[in-house]
């Protein structure tokens, strides 16, 4: 079992971040990449709000920055998944899908994950190849010249339907109001775009199938229509597609901490007010796992310079820091 004065808990913006401040503070920290290394911003297209990059940067190649400008200080990076978090004791210890690692210090930064709809078949279709998915940067090259939905409407279903016009003949954008939750500029552009067509007051009761023959012979579920349901008069409707894009928003990942520390009812790490400190001293929480209300790029790296900061003074308050 190796031990580390810090270990960081994920790789979007957050734990970049916090990492980047721990290896210039000569804490040598390690890093576990978990499922997603980079994470939200590696399935995103352009971001043009990340202050420095003027002409905005394509997510995977900030993450790519980033990822290099932490090992240049000297952190040590592990591409592998926590699996399982005893805070209770000490030095902390977590175990991986391929070993068991001590921490005096532990940075929680493993952000959150998209949500689904909740009816079950579009999460299912999505693992199996059938034509949901919640990633347009990922998926949107498979649906050329085909017709389609994105469900949801904020900033990221707006702007993934206006990327995926770049291949769908046609994408539906399914959202339950008839106001858009995205921001101005966004929605301007997306309604200007004559590929995209506003589905308002409509939420989607079931992904409708039906199964195809490969030319190996095997046989594979894919999406032909969604059932609608007005939200203003009740009426259903069909509507005919081959993909669906689920945009809804995002759900914190924070299963692994469950019973250790306090989390609000939607599931968010609760820190002190103003800090990157949980409950448990020497336990910080910093990005999108802790965050609901802004959940930006910079607010998350901005969040994990805290949670550096703060495990920094705490590991020498404790005489650790050396
Ligand atoms: P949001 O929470 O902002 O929006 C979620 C949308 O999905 C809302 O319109 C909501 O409807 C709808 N929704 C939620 N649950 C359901 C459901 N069960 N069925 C149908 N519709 C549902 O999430 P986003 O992922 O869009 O954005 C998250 C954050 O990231 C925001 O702060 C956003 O600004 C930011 N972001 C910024 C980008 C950029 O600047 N380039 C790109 C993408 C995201 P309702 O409106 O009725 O609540």
């Amino acid at each position: 079992m190796s031990h580390h004065k810090v270990i960081i808990v994920g790789t979007g913006p957050a734990g970049y971040t916090a990492a980047l401040y721990a290896s210039r503070a000569n804490l040598a920290p390690l890093v576990f990449e978990g499922a997603q290394p980079g994470g939200q911003l590696t399935i995103t297209t352009e971001v043009e709000n990340f202050p420095g990059f003027r002409q905005g940067i394509a997510g995977p190649a900030l993450m790519d920055e980033m990822r290099e400008q932490v090992i240049r200080f000297g952190t040590t990076l592990k591409p592998e998944t926590v699996l399982q978090a005893d805070l209770q004791g000490r030095p902390f210890k977590l175990t991986t899908d391929k070993g068991e690692y001590t921490a005096d210090a532990v940075i929680i930064a493993t952000g959150a994950s998209a949500m689904w709809l909740g009816i079950g078949k579009d999460e299912q279709l999505s693992r199996s190849g059938g034509g949901v998915s919640a990633c347009a940067t990922c998926d949107g090259f498979f649906f050329r010249g085909k017709e389609i939905a994105v469900v949801g409407g904020g900033d990221t279903a707006v702007e993934e339907a206006t990327f995926l016009t770049k291949f769908a003949t046609r994408v539906h954008l399914i959202h339950r109001r008839d106001k858009l939750r995205a921001s101005k500029a966004m929605q301007e552009r997306a309604l200007k775009n004559e590929k995209i067509q506003p589905l308002w007051n409509k939420v989607v009761l079931d992904v409708l199938t039906s199964t195809l023959e490969t030319p190996m012979g095997e046989k594979v579920e894919k999406i032909r229509a969604l059932k609608l349901k007005d939200t203003v008069d009740g009426s259903e409707s069909e509507l005919a597609v081959e993909g669906l894009f689920v945009a809804i928003g995002h759900r914190p990942n924070t299963s692994l901490f469950a019973g250790q520390l306090p989390m609000d009812e939607t599931g968010y790490l609760q820190v002190e007010k103003g800090s990157s400190r949980t409950s448990i001293p020497g336990v910080f929480a910093c990005g999108d796992v802790q965050d609901h209300v802004y959940r930006q790029a910079i607010t998350a790296a901005g969040s994990g310079c805290m949670a550096a900061i703060d495990a920094e003074r705490w590991l020498a308050e404790q005489g650790l820091a050396d």
